[in-house]
């Protein structure tokens, strides 16, 4: 699938602060691309560089081959949905979403068909005649969405889009967006610091710390294959411990000696090693000091109704452990217990 965004070199400078690092992305016309990264890292002024709101110092934005570089927002096929959504408030819907169309020319026929269609798409055309105080937060959001439609661009640029809306609406909005996203067949860029969202909705996470992306792949491949400490640490749990290379397939560290399948560098280098806590079973206490293992006392656990999470204490660490609830012996805090994990479950990263 051909780009339809390739940012390339791109750098961003605020005084001191590096807010975009030489970042370059590939975007494909079929993709929904989550920015996902702690707050300041940079997805914002990386979303705005692409809307053209923000001026980059180095680099360039390409959009179907054609370089944005001082091009202004409007002039650019994207658009971009704000968190506050920016509906002006003395206008009805339908003026809301004709609005952009009105400042490009569009009147008469070509104009109302254009709304029509707009509003279609997200499923408010009965409510074209409403003002925005009139509408609930999911319903104002779609008006947002229709507005950017309806200039029909290459892309939507999305601001932390499921931010202000409560736990239900936004489980139904991502679903929403998802299915919408397939309808229209155009790119989604979406910045979240919430990466139950970005592994959920998104086709691609791009992982962002410092103006920089450290690593980029579908949801399943950062969270099975993280490549360092920061993706490992953002996306989902990990026990992670450093340690020393002792042979072609083990690592000392404080978890005792650990197993490794994946390739080790030379014996003697320094790696960290790191565990999913879903990939630890525990059971009773043994006294046999294998790898993969370790002997410790229950100190918390925290029940979830499907699953309950346990951390064992385990000389100054604590192993995270998530258990299926119903499955197995239950036990308790206080109760001492012997994890173990296979060595296929170990993956190693870069310190
Ligand atoms: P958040 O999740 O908190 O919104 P973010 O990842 O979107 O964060 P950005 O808004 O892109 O982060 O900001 C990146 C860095 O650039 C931050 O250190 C921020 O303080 C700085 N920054 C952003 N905009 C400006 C500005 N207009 N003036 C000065 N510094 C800015």
């Amino acid at each position: 699938m051909p780009a339809v965004i390739r940012i390339e070199g791109l750098t961003k400078r605020f005084g001191d602060v590096i807010a975009l690092d030489a970042v370059s992305l590939d975007v494909a016309e079929n993709e929904f691309l989550a920015l996902l990264g702690p707050s300041g890292c940079g997805k914002t002024t990386l979303l705005r560089a692409i809307a053209g709101l923000e001026t980059p110092d180095a680099g360039q934005i390409l959009i179907d081959a054609v370089n944005q570089n001082g091009r202004a927002p409007y002039q650019r096929p994207v658009n971009m949905m704000f968190q506050s959504y920016a509906l002006f408030p003395h206008m009805t819907v339908a003026d809301n979403v004709a609005f952009g169309l009105r400042q490009d020319g569009l009147k008469g026929a070509a104009l109302t068909d254009r709304v029509r269609e707009a509003l279609a798409r997200v499923e408010m055309e009965a409510l074209g005649t409403r003002k925005p105080q009139q509408l609930s937060g999911g319903q104002k959001q779609r008006v947002a969405l229709a507005r950017c439609l309806a200039k029909r661009p290459r892309a939507l640029l999305l601001d932390e889009p499921l931010a202000a809306l409560d736990k239900h609406l936004r489980e139904r909005t991502q679903l929403e967006l998802m299915t919408l996203r397939e309808k229209l067949g155009i790119a989604f860029i979406v910045v979240t610091h919430d990466q139950d969202e970005a592994m959920g909705m998104a086709t691609r996470v791009a992982v962002m710390d410092r103006g920089r992306i450290l690593q980029t792949g579908a949801p399943r491949d950062l969270y099975d294959r993280p490549l360092n400490r920061a993706v490992a640490g953002f996306f989902g749990h990990m026990n992670i411990w450093d340690g020393a290379v002792t042979g072609t397939d083990s690592v000392a560290c404080a978890a005792g000696t650990v197993r490794v399948a994946d390739p080790l560098p030379r014996e003697g280098a320094m790696v960290a090693v790191a565990v999913r806590p879903e990939q630890i079973t525990l059971r009773g206490p043994e006294n046999d000091v294998g790898s993969n293992q370790i002997t410790g006392v229950i100190a918390e656990v925290v029940y979830g109704g499907t699953v309950s999470t346990y951390f064992v204490r385990h000389g100054e660490h604590r192993l995270r452990v998530v258990r299926q609830n119903g499955a197995g012996a239950a036990f308790r805090r206080g109760d001492t217990v012997t994890a173990s994990w296979p060595a296929a479950a170990v993956r190693v990263l870069a310190p």
